[in-house]
């Protein structure tokens, strides 16, 4: 018998943003089995459910070896009975019933098939599996009325599907930096989301866009949008305008969860001879001969050239200089990392916590921050750097 190895308790915090989570961890076979049951609960609209099994994941993450007896979990947060349960029938059998049998119903791998498609939320994804719909081949033949979004979703489903290479964000961060200095010299781009957390891919871009001025960033969107779509880019927009300032609700009340910044979901055309990401860069040691130095716009495309682009989904959102730093901790996720400062504000601290700002409700004030570095130290949390946001 090899004695157990003592995983420390000290990294035990009950919320993820006490934690360090990295993106490499040991314990990959038990986050994917509970972050699956997490999303099949998401799918069937059982938030608390979906939260719970994920969080139960998210400890999980932050251990330094494998799990390999129950008794390793002993003291640690977060565990609940139903995730206790499926990780001890995995340690002894390797695999969970439940687990298994929901990977293989046919109602998650419908709704996560239609969710899949861009502008397809769990509603609609239920509606149409009720209506007799499995995958997004269905939906293109079927009579579905489909809004803009959708249209694009199930057009460009092929490419969306895929992952995005980091040298695909970075083309496009290239291409998103020209369109910004072009129409407003000075405003700053900054890669978010998961790619600014290390992920070496994404189901898309992230951008938040600002100007050290404050003001200059007002109505900056719409024109970015248009020299984009002059340039031929964009295959698919929709900008909502900033509502924040107008809202009703107004700065004397706590800000909203949901943020209202100037943004723009997008679909970008990527050339695949820009980005590395493309067939250009595949090959290691310049094995794709036909490809290797040859001229953009080259008439001779050899076949594994032939789709010369690739349409990825890009977010922009355009922040004020005085909210930057909140912007930027809300957009660079994980989704769970945000929903639990959230929480923690909210029940440690008595504070409410945005994208836009920081309500103290014991102090009646916004406490101010520019940097993401003063917000964790408001809310009185160790400072956790992006890569280790990854809950
Ligand atoms: P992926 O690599 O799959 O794209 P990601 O972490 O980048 O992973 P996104 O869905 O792109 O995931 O979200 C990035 C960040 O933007 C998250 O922190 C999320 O909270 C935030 N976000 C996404 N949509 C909204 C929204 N509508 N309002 C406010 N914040 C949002
Ligand atoms: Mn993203
Ligand atoms: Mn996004």
């Amino acid at each position: 018998l090899t004695p157990s190895p003592v995983i420390p308790k000290s990294s035990a915090k009950s919320y993820a943003c006490q934690r360090r989570t990295p993106l490499k961890h040991h314990n990959l076979l038990l986050t994917e089995a509970l972050e699956l049951l997490s999303e099949n609960a998401e799918l069937g609209e059982n938030e608390g459910r979906s939260v719970a099994f994920r969080r139960a994941a998210a400890i999980l993450k932050t251990l330094p070896q494998a799990v390999q007896r129950m008794e390793d979990l002993q003291g640690l947060p977060c565990l609940g009975d139903h995730s206790l349960r499926v990780i001890k029938e995995m340690l002894e059998y390797g695999s969970s019933q439940e687990v298994e049998s929901t990977r293989h119903s046919e109602q998650y791998q419908a709704l996560k098939a239609l969710t899949g498609i861009f502008g397809v939320g769990v509603k609609t994804a239920e509606r149409w599996f009720r209506g007799g719909l499995r995958c997004p081949s269905d939906v293109a033949k079927s009579e579905e009325r489909l809004n803009s979004a959708q249209q694009a979703g199930v057009l460009y489903h092929e490419d969306l599907s895929q992952r995005v290479s980091r040298a695909e964000a970075d083309a496009i961060g290239q291409i998103v930096e020209r369109a910004v200095q072009e129409v407003l010299p000075g405003a700053q781009i900054t890669l978010t989301g998961g790619f600014r957390r290390g992920k070496e891919t994404g189901h898309d871009v992230d951008f938040l866009i600002t100007h050290p001025e404050e003001g200059k960033e007002e109505g900056l969107m719409p024109k970015v949008i248009q020299w984009l779509e002059t340039q031929g880019v964009l295959l698919y927009q929709k900008t909502t305008r900033n509502s924040y300032l107008e809202s009703k609700d107004g700065p004397s009340r706590p800000p909203h969860n949901m943020d209202r910044f100037e943004r723009c979901f997008s679909i970008f055309k990527l050339d695949r001879s820009t980005g590395e990401g493309g067939p250009l860069a595949q090959a290691p040691g310049g094995e794709v001969g036909g490809c290797e130095g040859r001229a953009p716009g080259s008439e001779l495309e050899p076949q594994h050239c032939s789709t010369g682009w690739k349409a990825v989904r890009v977010d922009l959102v355009v922040s004020p200089y005085s909210q930057f730093g909140f912007a930027l901790l809300g957009w660079t996720g994980s989704k769970l990392f945000e929903r639990e400062l959230r929480r923690w504000a909210g029940k440690e601290k008595n504070m409410s916590l945005s994208s836009h700002a920081l309500y103290d409700n014991s102090q009646r004030r916004y406490l101010r921050a520019s940097t993401e570095e003063e917000i964790f130290s408001h809310l009185g949390l160790e400072y956790i750097p992006p890569c280790d946001r990854n809950a």
